[in-house]
């Protein structure tokens, strides 16, 4: 993967409150899992079994979800010449790129207009609209406050815990939250929560379909990722190899339920999977990427 160094990075896009360190008050825990109103991560919760610390929600500070970061550092440091060397101003960029393709893509599939969503980036905790979280949730999108969060000492965890260690596990990890913001605009997810609800055993086959679809909107924009520009029409990506979409599967591959399971030391319990195996998350990454299409990312009608 080479991105454009000339390329502007949209700092407007993020969030940060890296500095801040949380609010007063304790705030009131996210339900995880299928809780309505609950966040939808990437692997949520299970960062935590191989981390250690207990649930790691509760501990949180701040409680409104209403408070601002301060951009002024990373709009320098990101306008600077070697902005491209910041994990922090190239992950903006990846922002930018998935943005930039859901707002023709979107319209173009689903007939329905993109709504821009930016990305927090916080350090150890956070709150939200959805109530405080910590780091050990592992990146997430809350759909009260249509925001993605990460601590981006994620990638850390991911690379050296799960032996996830190609960058290109970074902007698959924030195409496939994005994916979650799209299925919120276009009511997925609240569809999906209120058959929860109605089948509460069905619950977990259920936030498996979300999840895998999510991973299959990343691998429609990785597909189409070489063709999305910065606001001055500069081309974001140079090129994607091979090699990169390898290291988004193998990604994928290694936050599998099943794989998350086995590291952990657990007994792989298919009641438990909540994203999806590890063979079933390749499969639906590889279909958005193989169609470059969201239409084809229909895990509701496909019996996954
Ligand atoms: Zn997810």
């Amino acid at each position: 993967m080479e991105l454009n160094e000339n390329a502007r990075v949209d700092t407007s896009q993020v969030d940060d409150r890296r500095g801040s360190g949380g609010g007063g008050g304790m705030g009131i825990p996210i339900p995880i899992g299928g809780g309505r109103g609950g966040i939808v991560g990437i692997i949520i919760a299970v960062v935590v079994a191989l981390v250690g610390g207990g649930f790691g929600l509760n501990a949180a500070t701040g409680g409104g979800g209403s408070e601002q970061g301060d951009n002024t550092s990373l709009e320098q440091k990101c306008s600077a010449q070697d902005a491209l060397e910041q994990l922090d101003c190239r992950n903006t960029l990846y922002v930018n790129s998935i943005q930039a393709y859901w707002r023709t893509a979107m319209p173009e599939a689903f007939g329905e207009q993109y709504r821009p969503s930016k990305t927090v980036f916080f350090s150890q905790n956070v709150s939200t609209a959805c109530g405080a979280a910590d780091s050990g949730v592992g990146p997430f999108y809350c759909p009260a406050d249509d925001q993605v969060y990460i601590d981006l000492t994620f990638y850390r965890l991911l690379a050296d815990q799960l032996g996830a260690e190609g960058e290109f596990a970074q902007p698959y990890v924030l195409a496939h939250e994005y994916g979650h913001h799209v299925q919120d605009l276009l009511g997925t997810e609240a569809q999906m929560r209120r058959q929860q609800q109605r089948d509460p055993q069905s619950a977990n086959a259920l936030s498996v379909k979300l999840e895998l679809q999510a991973d299959c909107y990343a691998g429609a924009w990785a597909k189409n990722a070489t063709g999305t520009a910065d606001d001055r029409g500069q081309k974001i990506f140079k090129s994607i190899t091979e090699q990169d979409i390898s290291q988004a599967i193998d990604a994928a591959e290694k936050i599998g339920d099943d794989a998350i399971q086995q590291r952990s030391g657990r007994p792989v319990n298919p009641d438990e999977f909540t994203h999806g195996t590890s063979e079933q998350r390749k499969q639906w990454f590889t279909k958005g990427f193989t169609t470059g299409d969201p239409k084809s990312c229909d895990t509701f009608g496909a019996g996954v």
